[in-house]
Formats: structure tokens, sequence, C-alpha cells
């Protein structure tokens, strides 16, 4: 093996990008650098950088600006949930600094709960979400710190031991690990205000249902790929539930903010009709089709979304 062989080696390690100084006090030489520039294996991103040609794009561009990715971009990165993972990167930069930069980007300078070291180029999960629970709206905010929590990239214990400002303090409060997508945390938050008991992720029946409010009405969220031999296995298991006495309201819910806006008129009804209590026999489920599923997008008329859910014919 060659020395630039063993620098590339050790950039891998690094993530494929690291500052000069600590391949020079690993050994390699400038000479050695200035060989793997030749050849196209290393670029010099930024002075006082250096960077493998197959390194991270958004790594290697973190160094060129002399930024920190974070935020919606590191929680992006992460595979955490987010509202929209549009827009423009979101970048830590030194207290009191004032880069210019050739691209549009959110820029923090706030302080987080552990300290970067000088060389990060990615913020760790815990300051990525100290700055999501500044930079989103609370309920957004607080389904992808629950992303994190479901994930296993933090737990609520280690969270507590953490200085977080108030929102984040406000956040985990109420964060809990057992929501699995973002949409459940919103459910969850929207239908709060009824006072009702709601158990999220809960298993019935040997099948796991999303959302079980009250006594019996179950909410269940169906992504994209509810679709062929899933999509039979949820209306086989909504029909046990249905003869255990369960209302099951299975909608299929886009991760747009109008699907999510308009649910108000599904909890006054779910809190006039007491579709939660176990007081009625069972009913069959309502199937939320294209059509229907309208009854959380805002098009299902209140009147109609009212005959469904006392289970009068449609
Ligand atoms: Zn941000």
């Amino acid at each position: 093996m060659t020395r630039l062989d063993e620098l590339s080696a050790f950039l891998t390690v690094l993530g494929g990008v690291a500052r000069s100084v600590v391949v020079a006090e690993r050994g390699f030489s400038r000479r050695t650098v200035d060989a793997g520039v030749a050849r196209g294996i290393i670029t010099r991103p930024r002075r006082g950088w250096i960077a493998a040609t197959d390194a991270d794009r958004q790594l290697v561009a973190a160094a060129r600006l002399g930024v920190v990715l974070t935020c919606r971009t590191q929680a992006s990165r992460l595979g955490l949930w987010l509202h929209d993972h549009r827009g423009r990167p979101h970048f830590a930069v030194p207290p009191h600094s004032a880069p210019q930069l050739p691209v549009d980007a959110k820029l923090h300078w706030g302080r987080v709960p552990l300290p970067r070291h000088p060389d990060a180029l990615a913020d760790p999960v815990e300051n990525v979400l100290a700055h999501i629970a500044e930079c989103e709206p609370f309920e957004q905010a607080l389904a992808t710190w629950e992303s994190a929590l479901h994930g296993g990239l933090v737990t609520v214990e280690s969270l507590h031991g953490l200085a977080w400002k108030p929102a984040a303090r406000g956040i985990l409060l109420r964060a809990s690990p057992f929501a699995d997508a973002g949409l459940e945390t919103y459910v969850r938050e929207r239908l709060r205000w009824l006072k009702l008991r709601v158990l999220v992720q809960i298993w019935i029946a040997g099948h796991r249902v999303d959302t079980l409010i009250g006594d019996r009405l179950v909410l269940q969220i169906d992504g994209a790929h509810h679709t062929g031999s899933q999509r039979s296995e949820d209306i086989r298991h909504d029909a046990e539930l249905l003869l255990m006495g369960y209302r099951v309201i299975r909608g299929e819910m886009c991760a747009s903010q109008g699907c999510i806006g308009r649910i108000r008129p599904c909890e006054e009804h779910i809190s006039a009709r007491g579709a939660h209590a176990r007081r009625r026999p069972p009913r069959r489920s309502v199937q939320w089709t294209h059509e229907h599923r309208s009854g959380i997008t805002g098009e299902l008329s209140e009147e109609r979304f009212g005959r469904l859910s006392a289970g009068r014919s449609q």
C-alpha cells in the first residue's frame, strides 16, 4: 500500500473530509496530499481542508463554506421525520460571525446543548433537535423529536440530562417515543383538547393500531404503502376490531399541511357523538377511499362525516 493509499484510507475513516492539520499530525506530508490532488483522488474544498473526491457532497460543501450542517438539513440526513424536506439549507455558524455565503441558507448562531468539535461538519442529533425546536412550529418540531426518539437516536432519559432552551424544554415535556410517523404526532396533539385518553401505537387483536381514542374509536392513518396485500390485511384487521366492539376510522392522509389542518370537524363529531365511548353495539368500519379521505382533507362535509360517525348509511 502506497502512502497515498494510506491517506485515502485515513480520509475514509474521518468521513471523507478532514482538516489538513489533522492529516499532517497523522504523519502525511504536504507532498503526499499534493500527489493525491494531482491524481484527482483528493480535493481542497477550502484552505486548511482536504476531501476525498468521493466524499459526501454536503460535508464537502460544509467544509468549503465554513459551516456546520444542522437543523432541518442534518435532520433529513439523519433520516428524521420532517414536515417538509424541501427548502433552503440550515447551517450553524460561530457566534457573532457574519459569513457571506454564495447560497441562500438559514443560519443558526444559537447555543446548543452539546459543544461542537472544531472539526465537526455536521451537528449531533441533540444539537439538531435544539435548532429544530427554535426553527419549526411546535407541532412540527415535536414530530421530528418523536421521530428521533422512535428511531432510537436518543432517549427521553438522555435528553432530560441536557440544558435546553424554553422551546425545547416544552417539546421534551410532550414528546413520546411511541409515535411512528409525524402524522401520528399531529393527530394526538390535535385531539388533546378533547381530554380523552389517546393511545398511539398500541396492539389490539394482534396488530398495531395507530391511535385508540377513548375506549373504542380506532383511528388508522394510511400512507402511500397501504396497497395490495397490506391493504387486504388492514381490512381483515378492521373486521376483527369491529367484532371486538371497536369503531375504525381509516384515512389515507398525505403529508401536506392541508390534510392535517382540517381535522377539527372530525374532532367535534367524535366529541359530540361519543364515538369514542364504549356504549354502542359494534358498527361497521368506515373505509376512507380517495373520495372519503377528504374528511380529513376538508372536502367531506361535516354533515356527511356526521352520518359516518353515527354509523348510518352513507
Ligand atoms: Zn433551522
